[in-house]
């Protein structure tokens, strides 16, 4: 009796073991149905998904120029008080005061990644990256400035 409970028990493991590794066992034999990915070690070929986003970023071009008019609809679009447009007055060539952006700050620890501010820019100033190691040990490191120093408005863009 005991003898045969004691096999009954050893049968009922490796069938509890057989059934748990019948995931693993199938992977194994079909290596191009993994999606899972080996991070970090996977830097240098990690596939995101298109629409993944990351972060909020300003483009600038080889001359430090962006297209920030200094609006501020991305400001007013956000709902949690991500974004803060600070605005300055430039004198144009012709004399006339004109409103700049001064600086573009963006809180990336509040940030829901919800795009609205994207989508409400009128000028394409603003877009999503889908940068993610964000981990710092200092939060300050995650408000961002995203007009670059030195850098101004491009010809033409109103
Ligand atoms: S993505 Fe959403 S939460 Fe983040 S700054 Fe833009 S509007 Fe605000
Ligand atoms: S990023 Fe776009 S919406 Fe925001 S202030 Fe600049 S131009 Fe306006």
């Amino acid at each position: 009796m005991f003898l045969s409970n004691y096999i009954k028990e050893v049968f009922g493991a490796v069938k509890s073991l057989a059934t748990g590794m019948r995931r693993t066992l199938y992977y194994f034999t079909h290596h191009k149905e993994i999606i899972t990915e080996q991070y970090p070690d996977n830097r240098d070929t990690l596939e995101l998904a298109e629409r993944f986003k990351g972060e909020v970023v300003m483009p600038h071009d080889e001359k430090n120029e962006h297209r920030c008019t200094g609006c501020t609809a991305c400001e007013l679009a956000c709902p949690n008080g991500t974004i803060k447009v600070i605005t300055k007055f430039d004198i144009t060539p012709e004399g006339k005061k004109k409103k700049a952006i001064d600086e573009l700050v963006y809180h990336l620890e509040l940030c829901t990644m919800c795009n609205l501010c994207i989508i409400a820019c009128p000028s394409d100033a603003i877009k999503m990256v889908p940068t993610f190691e964000h981990s710092v040990y200092d939060r300050t490191e995650l408000t961002k400035i995203l007009n670059k120093p030195g850098s101004k408005i491009m010809d033409g863009v109103e």
